[in-house]
């Protein structure tokens, strides 16, 4: 026997930082509106929250007195049972409240209740209505309240009758029973913009002359069957009288309807010109591959490992089609907000199927309605960033990561999860392929492949044949010892960048600004001081004089000379570098440069237009931090040069040799992708790292085995797990 009374109590779930979901009783008439996923208002001590409905409470609370749910909302933002699983899986892995992990996946506002008043005329107030003169405020409120019927709120009313006492005269009014104001009533304080819709009727019976433009203007209409009043507005000068001699004749009707704003695709270009490619062996294998486990009943996940160039968007993009075919969704994630776009134009050239992008670049209001156009089931394939992966789609067909290795993938801040592994935990959830794509993949994502955990696909060569470009690592010790003081360019690269200009081609240089937490390196030899526990690199601590491990807090106290060769130059390393820009253009005074990180980035569609001027050739040298490594398909760059191997290399991070090798192998990625070859310059005061050497190699299977003998001896992941306890407090006790 089930609990005879699971169904008068449920649990659920309200969005604040508690670690517990609530009981509440169900009244009667509420019953049947409730299951899981449910979007409800509750009484919370002497608030009213949004809430979800998690499930039927296990057990009928004794003793407590159990508060029954004041309200059900409506469908549009509640979860499905699937989803709803989805999240509080999340919360009990990352160890979330449950009501945080739902507040996350939601768009902003949408867990603000706007406390609605809402007002009716009683049979005494329609009998009394008459009483007060035709001008007072009582006989206009009471007379809006009989017109309007049912209940209805007074804002709008309010505000067209300014008026210092109304509220006292209508309270009057409710005293004397002539006016009941209802119980509270919620909805949701998300903006939701109606707009008007021109209908197109398809009148037979309707005959009238039509000049030229009117005819074509209806042709039109015919074709669209409905469209917003101000598209139309745009394509016809003479919109207004073309569209009233319409209406006239029974041709259209005019609806009012809800619109969903939508991100802007301005400045997104075609980057290809639309006809299919004829795809190379690999890319046919491997997409055969993808679409048999697709049409398969359990679908399988993925690790799609392609070197740089070699056309992994091909294959996603024919896993996509391949879902929508079937009538199902995909969800693709990328790492970079920048990298939407890039795949927008890739994609909008291919599919006229209706995408959707969520990202934090979205104002509030785009974020909402594609989240909604989302929900409603009208789009086909969502692009987004990390959170992206709470999308709620319901016929998920496909997840794909793109550049799965990607660390912004990790959510470290407020609800802590990661995309990648999700897409994962998700696919399986909702039977839905998943397919990690990198030139580079995570340890963890490559060990799971050799374990069979996934399958992996490979690309091993650049679309047709080009040649991966030629790595060339300088020396800087070299370079130091030749007399060069705080160096920024070695010879080799100054040289190679000015060639670069003569010829008119394109560079990137490539700085990693991440690093910027202090370390010692020797200008000389190359050390750096090391944790003999944790094998990270020690950062400098400038109130204690000391070199600390942020594992487990080995300190030792600074030094002034290398404790290896013992040279004067052992220096803290990461600062200057933000003078880079200026430096370069008093080098190179003739040559347009352009600068693109978080700082430059930071308006609307900045990157879209700086990428679009890269492609046009109007800029010819691109700085950039980690954002210009990402994924870009630039074909134009035939140079790239990495500043400082150095600083990825000695992050305080067990995953730092990882994150050189793959930083530098991307970077190195985006020189030589058009016709013409690419060289790559990198210079570091460490030649022989493993990273260094095995990117310069673009030699993955050998980064990898070094690498994961490293993780293993110290019981790293994949081999082990970490877990990061933090406790918060005001008191230290
Ligand atoms: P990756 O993501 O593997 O680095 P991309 O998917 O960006 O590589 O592909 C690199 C370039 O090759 C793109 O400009 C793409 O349009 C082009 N491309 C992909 N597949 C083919 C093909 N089969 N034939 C010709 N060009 C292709
Ligand atoms: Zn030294
Ligand atoms: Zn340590």
């Amino acid at each position: 026997m089930t609990n005879p009374d699971s169904q008068e109590f449920v649990e659920v779930a309200v969005p604040l930082p508690l670690r517990q979901s609530f009981t509440y009783s169900v009244p009667p008439g509420m019953q049947p509106f409730i299951r899981p996923g449910k979007r409800v208002v509750v009484p919370f001590g002497r608030k009213s929250l949004p809430g979800f409905v998690l499930g039927p409470a296990h057990m009928a609370p004794q003793g407590k007195r159990i508060l029954p749910i004041r309200q059900v909302l409506d469908d549009e933002f509640s979860l499905s049972e699937n989803f709803l699983s989805f999240l509080v899986w999340v919360a009990q892995y990352y160890f979330q409240p449950i009501g945080e992990v739902i507040k996350a996946a939601l768009p902003p506002n949408l867990l603000n209740l706007r406390h609605r008043e809402l007002y009716g005329i009683t049979g005494k107030g329609d009998q009394a209505a008459k009483s007060f003169p035709a001008d007072s405020l009582e006989r206009k409120t009471l007379d809006f309240l009989r017109r309007k019927g049912g209940r209805t709120t007074l804002t709008r009313f309010l505000e067209k009758h300014p008026s210092s006492d109304l509220s006292s005269r209508i309270e009057r009014m409710i005293e004397e029973g002539y006016i009941v104001k209802a119980e509270d009533d919620y909805e949701s304080k998300s903006s939701i913009m109606l707009g008007f819709y021109i209908k197109f009727t398809d009148n037979q019976n309707s005959f009238c002359s039509l000049n030229p433009i009117e005819s074509e203007a209806l042709e039109f209409l015919r074709r669209e069957k409905e469209i917003g009043i101000k598209q139309f507005k745009v394509k016809y000068e003479a919109s207004t009288s073309i569209l009233r001699k319409f209406k006239k004749n029974g041709l259209i009707k005019i609806i009012k309807k809800e619109v969903f704003r939508q991100p802007s695709w301005e400045g997104i270009e075609n980057w290809t010109d639309g006809s299919p490619f004829t795809l190379t062996e690999a890319q046919k294998e491997a997409i055969e591959v993808i679409r048999r486990s697709l049409r398969a009943e359990k679908r399988q996940a993925f690790l799609l490992h392609g070197v740089t160039g070699s056309g992994k968007t091909e294959v996603y993009w024919q896993a996509i089609q391949e879902v929508i075919t079937q009538g199902e969704q995909a969800l693709m994630l990328v790492p970079e907000i920048a990298l939407t776009s890039q795949l927008m134009g890739y994609l909008r050239s291919r599919c006229q199927d209706s995408m959707a992008v969520l990202h934090s670049g979205l104002s509030p209001g785009e974020r909402l309605d594609e989240w909604r156009r989302i929900k409603k089931g009208h789009v086909k394939l969502v692009i987004g960033a990390r959170s992206a992966i709470f999308a709620p789609l319901n016929r998920l067909g496909i997840i794909i990561v793109d550049e799965e290795h990607d660390p912004s993938y990790k959510q470290e801040e407020k609800v802590r999860y990661h995309a990648r592994d999700l897409a994962l935990v998700r696919g399986k959830m909702d039977n839905a392929g998943v397919l990690l794509g990198s030139a580079t993949p995570s340890l963890e994502s490559y060990f799971n492949a050799l374990q069979g955990k996934i399958s992996l696909l490979t690309l091993p060569a650049r679309i047709d044949g080009r040649p991966l470009p030629e790595i060339q690592v300088t020396d800087m010790r070299r370079e130091k010892a030749a007399g060069k003081e705080r160096l920024i360019l070695s010879h080799a690269l100054e040289e190679a960048l000015r060639q670069n200009a003569q010829k008119g081609e394109q560079a990137l240089l490539f700085l990693n600004r991440r690093g910027f937490s202090t370390f010692a390196l020797c200008r000389d030899c190359g050390f750096v001081y090391r944790c003999p526990n944790c094998s990270v690199s020690l950062i400098y601590h400038l109130t204690q004089e000391s070199y600390r491990c942020h594992y487990c807090d080995y300190a030792l106290p600074a030094q002034a000379c290398c404790p290896k060769c013992s040279s004067p130059g052992l220096m803290l390393f990461g600062t200057g570098t933000q003078r880079l820009e200026e430096e370069i253009k008093k080098l190179f005074p003739q040559v347009p440069i352009a600068r693109m990180d978080r700082d430059t980035m930071t308006r609307k569609l900045s990157h879209r237009r700086l990428l679009n001027s890269i492609r046009r050739g109007e800029v010819n040298l691109l700085i950039g931090t980690q954002m210009i490594a990402k994924g870009h398909d630039l074909p134009g760059v035939t140079l790239v040069g990495v500043l400082a191997a150095d600083l990825s290399l000695n992050l305080p991070d067990f995953r730092a040799s990882e994150r050189t090798f793959q930083l530098l192998t991307q970077v190195a990625g985006r020189a030589g992708r058009g016709p013409l070859p690419g060289k790559v310059i990198i210079q570091t005061y460490n030649p022989d790292h493993y990273s260094i050497r095995t990117a310069q190699a673009q030699d993955y299977q050998v980064f990898f085995d070094q690498e994961a003998g490293f993780r293993k001896e110290l019981g790293y992941p994949p081999f082990g797990r970490l877990v990061n306890f933090r406790w918060e407090g005001i008191s230290e006790k």
